[in-house]
């Protein structure tokens, strides 16, 4: 080879190697850039635990998405609870916050005042809810048209996901779909059947079977049972042939004791699904979990 040759071969090298470091940083710049815009950081934070496993459904694999959750309060249920300061540092960082909605996020005229810019999504809109009880996430009818709605805030504000958002939710409430047939089933089951209540966020399950509620003792940690309502209940029972009280295992244990000890009905626990484990099926399995005992409770086959 010759020197001539020799120069023209490294001349060559350098110019491939300038080329390809020039083109190559440049398209290192607009893969990272459209990286960038795709995985355009979205911070979703949910009210409390039902918003947040609806949420981590419809935001399965959807890419650039944070999901958070405000912390948790102790009952669980957000009556009376009060924003902690990491909420609000939680919310100042958030693009959109889902809620309930109904009244549940007492908080919420606050917080939009507070983070003006901060897109709230409304779970329940168009959503009938009875007066003073939102728990509608307790109806699995209304809790399919609460994903419905969270998928459409959140492909309304990220357009670029929207497909990945309808589709999570599409297959998720086909899931919901199922334990909605199943309550239909035993709804036929349990014509005519009457139910007493020890938290009202149960009348939203009571009618989804179609039970006649004979009698609602809203029970939490602050309630005093007085001995006038415990008379009523026990009369509401005898005299409307309850044969099941829907109670919790912490606020309405001594109530149900004394139901069981007093009448011939029986006490079946029922999970208000506020907590549980960060799970997305947690909502399906302890849905399942209250279905299940009710059948039992009413010795439904
Ligand atoms: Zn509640």
């Amino acid at each position: 080879m010759s020197r001539k040759k020799h120069k023209g071969l490294f001349v060559s090298i350098l110019l491939a190697t300038i080329f390809m470091v020039a083109f190559g940083g440049t398209f290192f710049l607009f893969s990272e850039q459209s990286k960038k815009q795709s995985a355009q950081n979205l911070t979703v934070v949910t009210s409390f635990y039902p918003m947040y496993i609806a949420a981590m459904n419809i935001c399965d694999g959807v890419e650039g998405v944070t999901l958070e959750n405000l912390s948790e309060p102790q009952t669980g249920c957000l009556h009376d609870y009060q924003l902690t300061p990491e909420d609000m540092k939680l919310l100042s960082t958030a693009d959109v916050f889902i809620v309930n909605g109904g009244g549940i996020e007492e908080f919420l005229t606050d917080v939009a005042k507070a983070y003006p810019e901060l897109v709230i999504v409304d779970a329940s809109q168009d959503i009938e809810i009875s007066e003073d009880n939102a728990h509608v996430w307790m109806s699995v009818e209304s809790h399919i048209r609460q994903v419905q709605n969270i998928a459409a805030g959140l492909a309304a504000v990220d357009a670029q996901n929207a497909h990945g958002y309808t589709h999570n939710a599409e297959h998720y409430c086909s899931h919901l779909q199922e334990l909605a047939e199943e309550e239909a089933t035993l709804k036929q089951e349990l014509s005519g059947q009457s139910v007493v209540l020890f938290q009202e966020a149960y009348a939203y399950l009571a009618e989804d079977l179609g039970l006649t509620v004979a009698y609602v003792l809203d029970l939490d940690e602050e309630r005093q049972v007085s001995a006038g309502e415990v008379s009523a209940v026990m009369k509401a029972i005898r005299q409307q042939e309850v044969s099941v009280v829907f109670a919790d295992d912490v606020y309405a244990k001594e109530m149900s004791a004394m139901v069981e000890d007093e009448t011939d009905a029986v006490s079946v626990c029922i999970d208000t699904l506020v907590r549980g484990t960060y799970d997305k099926n947690s909502y399906l399995t302890q849905m399942q979990q209250n279905i299940d005992a009710i059948r039992e409770a009413y010795g439904v086959n």
